[in-house]
């Protein structure tokens, strides 16, 4: 599996060559902060540590354990968390950056000032990393990727696969690569894996019969050349015949749940084959279908602080009931909603692996960039049925290792320093990871007043 190629920029790049040279010396200038008092989660499932301290040098985590037990060195600074909870910060493994803006939604949009602003409001809401999935446009993505910047750590699949036309919806449908001949698929993976794409993503589904759907021997010959380059593949994909199929032919995720039909046993014991193939479910894409009547949350002032009036009145449109709606599509979209939710649930019981993907800046996930990611949490606990550790293990760890982020996803010395500082405890209520006083990305406190007056400026 290939590691993201992302380099965290200045000092953590200092301090990891001084680790890794032995220079301890220099490494211990790096300026060191420690976190006293707070209840730790460190993501792996794990017994929360009650006052529990983390040491920060640099960029990266250096200690992790119960205050008094952890040494600290003199004259590092001092943060006292007493009361709040820390946690990981989330990853979110199924994004469409730069379309959306405000309530705008086209291509026009996809900038570097706009994609810029994207991975800052994923860090507001204390999202470390996200991955773009296959609407990428041209270079762009990956110069991004490539910048030091200060919002969400940037993945992206570049273009992904349909058919000519038939990728993605709405006014992303021109990123894709548009394939008819194996040949011509190849070339274009390997184009990907000349930029290093952190992954490749296809599109296999028929849009209710709209569009083509992605022949079999052209995602075989997609799969078969992104491994020969080391790349994984994902798709986009809503049947479970199309998912067998996809199984057998090498896939490696599942950018959705399979929501046709129940999964069977034929199709579990593929997976008991396949055990690292991961699952994401994007419930907070299918919220209209999922949510009956418009959740309390929806009036929380918070939301202010990170989306315009005009975009929360939309949200709070887009979650209560439509009277103009077709009632026969109402029904269809909540019994594949509800498929999903079972799928979910069967799957996870069955040790498949599960991560945190939202579907946010696509056509169902709306410009809710981070706060989509936590409702997917608390989707997960009270519609398929997880408890909030296990949600909270999908969101942190096992999302950062479907991306390959083996820095990313839980607290522990040596990994990045990127952490939620909460004002209540999740594992009380999963709604609690919005209820956000601080975020640390490598090291560094979001400056979250400050963006959110940006983003209110904006009217
Ligand atoms: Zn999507």
């Amino acid at each position: 599996m290939r590691l993201a190629k992302w380099a965290p920029p200045g000092l953590a790049v200092v301090a990891a060559l001084l680790l890794a040279s032995g220079a301890s010396p220099a490494y211990s200038q790096a300026r060191v902060t420690v976190f006293e008092g707070a209840r730790v989660i460190a993501g792996d499932g794990s017994a929360p540590i009650e006052n529990g301290t983390i040491v920060v040098t640099g960029s990266r985590i250096t200690a992790v354990g119960r205050r008094g037990e952890v040494a600290a060195p003199a004259g590092a600074a001092r943060v006292d968390v007493t009361g709040k909870t820390v946690m990981p910060a989330l990853i979110d493994d199924h994004v469409h950056m730069g379309y959306r803006r405000g309530t705008s939604f086209t291509p026009d949009n996809y900038t570097r000032e706009n994609l810029i602003d994207m991975l800052d409001r994923y860090a507001w809401y204390g999202i470390a990393a996200v991955l773009e999935t296959g609407t990428g446009r041209g270079d762009l993505p990956y110069r991004v990727r490539a910048e030091a910047h200060t919002g969400a750590r940037y993945l992206t699949t570049g273009s992904g696969f349909g058919m000519p036309n038939a990728g993605p919806g709405g006014p992303m449908r021109d990123s894709a690569y548009g394939v008819t001949e194996e040949a011509q698929a190849r070339k274009y993976v390997q184009e990907l894996a000349a930029h290093k794409a952190d992954m490749v993503k296809i599109w296999v589904d028929d849009r209710n019969g709209t569009v083509e759907k992605l022949k079999p021997n052209l995602y075989r010959a997609i799969i078969d050349e992104a491994h020969t380059h080391n790349l994984r593949v994902m798709a986009h994909t809503t049947e479970l015949a199309d998912a067998k199929d996809l199984l057998r032919a090498g896939l490696d995720g599942f950018a959705h749940m399979v929501r046709d039909r129940d999964v069977d046993d034929e199709f579990l014991a593929l997976l008991k084959a396949r055990p690292s193939v991961f699952f994401l479910e994007t419930l907070w894409g299918e919220r209209r279908a999922i949510f009956t009547a418009k959740p309390a949350w929806v009036e929380d002032p918070a939301l202010r602080e990170a989306f315009t009036a005009e975009s929360v009145q939309q949200l709070a449109e887009q979650l209560s009931p439509d009277p103009k709606a077709d009632p026969q599509a109402v029904q269809r979209a909540r019994t594949m909603a509800a498929t999903n939710l079972r799928n979910t649930a069967k799957l996870y019981a069955a040790g498949a692996r599960i991560g945190l993907g939202t579907d946010t800046g696509g056509v169902t996930g709306g410009q809710f960039f981070g706060l989509g990611s936590h409702v997917e949490l608390e989707l997960l606990v009270t519609k398929v049925g997880l408890t909030p550790m296990q949600a909270l293990v999908i969101g942190t760890r096992n999302s950062a290792q479907n991306l390959g982020l083996t820095d990313l996803g839980t607290l522990a010395a040596g990994k990045s320093a990127d952490f939620i500082v909460l004002d209540a405890n999740p594992l009380d209520d999963i709604a609690n990871t919005r209820r956000i006083n601080r975020v640390y990305l490598r090291g560094e406190e979001i400056p979250r007043a400050a963006l959110s007056a940006k983003w209110n400026a904006k009217g």
